[in-house]
């Protein structure tokens, strides 16, 4: 059984991890508002995986007979100053991401609970990956930053990004 304090701290990251849909989201819309499609695909992915990592955590408690109660979700900004903005903005929220899986994991170390330690170890990956995956993002959008064909390029080629299905929600439904 779950003990009581990471059955509660998981469902608050369910809350937390459709709460970075939303942000996402806002991103995406706020891109596409810009005239950036391309980068507003590629937002609109990373709300597709973070709506993902909810449905994970989701399947998990209900796989440990724990009960998912759905949270407000908090408001999310509605534009950004540039697309460099909205990449900062994703690295800063990864981190603080990370920094929530990693005290689930700490609590299940405590517990001595292995199941949710194997589940959150996915988790320590997938935050890897984010964050690295940010930085990435950075380093490519200040390289072409005030060039306007270089970003236009590089919009293009944001556009080929896919939603792929995580790993666990493959074989879990
Ligand atoms: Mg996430």
């Amino acid at each position: 059984m779950l003990s009581t304090r990471l059955h509660n701290a998981i469902n608050a990251q369910v809350n937390a991890e459709l709460w970075s849909a939303y942000l996402y989201l806002a991103m995406s819309l706020d891109a596409e508002a810009k005239g950036y499609k391309g980068v507003a695909n590629w937002f609109y992915v990373q709300f597709q995986e973070e709506q993902a990592h909810a449905r994970i955590f989701m399947n998990y408690l209900n796989s440990r007979d724990a009960k998912v109660e759905l949270l407000p979700i908090e408001g999310v900004p509605s534009s950004w100053e540039s697309v460099l903005d909205m990449f900062k903005q994703t690295l800063e929220h990864e981190k603080k991401v990370t920094s929530l899986i990693n005290n689930l994991a700490a609590i299940a170390n405590e517990d001595r609970d292995f199941a949710s330690i194997n589940r959150l170890n996915w988790f320590i990956d997938e935050q890897v990956e984010e964050e690295e995956s940010a930085r990435d993002m950075i380093f490519t959008v200040e390289s072409v930053e005030g060039d306007k064909y270089g970003m236009y390029m590089l919009d293009k080629e944001l556009a080929a990004r896919v939603y792929n299905v995580p790993s666990p929600l493959a074989t879990a439904e």
